[in-house]
């Protein structure tokens, strides 16, 4: 077991007297995204987490690690046998040729990084030994400290490290380290993206999902359970509390006016979904919502619906460009289940228009025929949960 992976963290370092709550919880999600792999050794040593394993499981394991947020950049290389200059070479070797395999490179520099101080030979002396070593031992190679092909990275801590390659991961915050908050989670583009990118900042999310079972199909529930199940690449585990609305769309058909009809059923969908969130302690809802996209999505729109509930709605994508959206989502793998076409609940009962510029009083007005507490609670009574675990991805 002589291959190392180094974990890299940025922001989680300006955490201070926190740090160590977040390396923890960090160490906890690592061991839950490594779950399926036995071989490994996870170690921390002054706030540095290290990965130990073998050359068969390397780029598995690399890959696992570059999806854990709180994660922003991985070293890999070899640790040397003991602290000494002679082992140190021996690794430097294996580095290099590690290098030299993966693509064409002519010069090179050694950089050394010393945080334990009782070694012997200061950083600059480190570098010009193993430097010199690598520029005997490999002919094609010859030092160029201002525009190196590559930068042989040397680490002496209490152990001694060399490091060929580097590596970059999402970054973010450690899951669960933000907060927990509620996903308005629909089959479309936006709301697992939405969700993403709340996950990447640490907050643990829950999903919520509407339907129109049976005028909706079954199949169109299983696609937002796959778009969970994608999420849990990144969550571990996804728990989504799946709402029929069918009710409350036919009570507001029936008895508001037909161009309000989609807003009030967002008021309906915050209304449940904040109930949920008290419920199950989330302290905010999430939403793929973004200006001006389509007509329930204007400045207006959006006051309607956040008058509605007391919790903060969280927007993540309220000003990106939809093809900005659809690049993370295609990145993040959710794209292709996204745009399979299965009917949503907002699709049904659709109006021919739509109010684009609503005022809360009126909307207030037209929902206030309707006995709102009961149809939110009638919902709620026969809602089913689903988990979802990275397992099974
Ligand atoms: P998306 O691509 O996420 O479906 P959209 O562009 O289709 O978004 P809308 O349909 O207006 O926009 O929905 C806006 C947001 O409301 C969604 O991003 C999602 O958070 C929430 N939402 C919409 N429909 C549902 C649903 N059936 N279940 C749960 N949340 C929903
Ligand atoms: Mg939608």
């Amino acid at each position: 077991m002589n291959r190392q992976v180094v974990l890299r963290f940025g922001e989680l370092a300006l955490k201070g007297k926190n740090r160590n709550y977040f390396v923890n919880r960090l160490v906890k999600n690592i061991k839950i995204a490594l779950r399926k792999h036995e071989d490994f050794k996870l170690s921390v040593e002054y706030g540095r987490i290290f990965v130990e394993c073998h050359e068969y499981n390397l780029d598995d394991i690399i890959s696992d690690l570059t999806n854990v947020f709180g994660i922003v950049g991985l070293y890999v290389g070899y640790k040397a046998d003991e602290l000494e200059l002679d082992e140190i070479k021996k690794i430097a070797d294996l580095a290099v040729k590690d290098m030299l395999s993966e693509r064409n490179i002519k010069t090179f520099k050694v950089e050394t990084n010393r945080p334990n101080k009782a070694f012997k030979f200061k950083s600059p002396e480190v570098s010009r030994i193993i430097g010199g070593y690598i520029n005997q031992t490999f002919d094609e190679l010859s030092v160029d400290v201002n525009n190196p092909d590559v930068i042989v990275k040397v680490e002496i801590r209490k152990d001694a490290y060399v490091f060929s390659r580097e590596i970059d991961c999402r970054g973010g915050l450690p899951y669960g380290t933000s907060g927990k908050a509620m996903l308005l989670l629909s089959g479309g583009i936006d709301s697992p993206v939405a969700g993403f990118m709340m996950a990447k900042r640490g907050v643990e999310i829950e999903a919520v999902h509407y339907h129109s079972f049976p005028f909706t199909s079954e199949r169109a529930q299983e696609k937002v359970y796959d778009l969970a199940r994608l999420l849990t690449k990144y969550t571990g585990r996804i728990k989504v509390y799946s709402v029929n609305l069918l009710n409350i769309q036919r009570a507001v058909a029936e008895n508001c006016p037909s161009d309000e009809m989609t807003i009030i059923s967002r008021r309906f969908m915050m209304q449940i979904a904040e109930k949920i969130a008290l419920d199950k302690g989330s302290q905010g809802l999430i939403t793929g919502e973004n200006i001006a996209q389509v007509a329930s999505q204007t400045i207006e729109g959006l006051n309607v619906t956040n008058s509605s509930v007391t919790l903060p709605i969280f927007r993540p994508l309220l000003a990106f460009d939809k093809n900005d959206i659809i690049k993370i989502a295609k990145d993040i793998g959710t794209f292709e289940t996204s745009i399979l076409p299965f009917e949503d609940c907002c699709t049904v009962f659709l109006p021919d228009k739509v109010v684009t510029r609503p005022k809360v009083a009126d909307i207030e007005e037209s929902v206030s025929v309707l006995d709102q507490e009961a149809l939110i609670d009638d919902a709620i009574e026969n809602m089913e949960t689903f988990v979802f675990n990275m397992d099974e991805l």
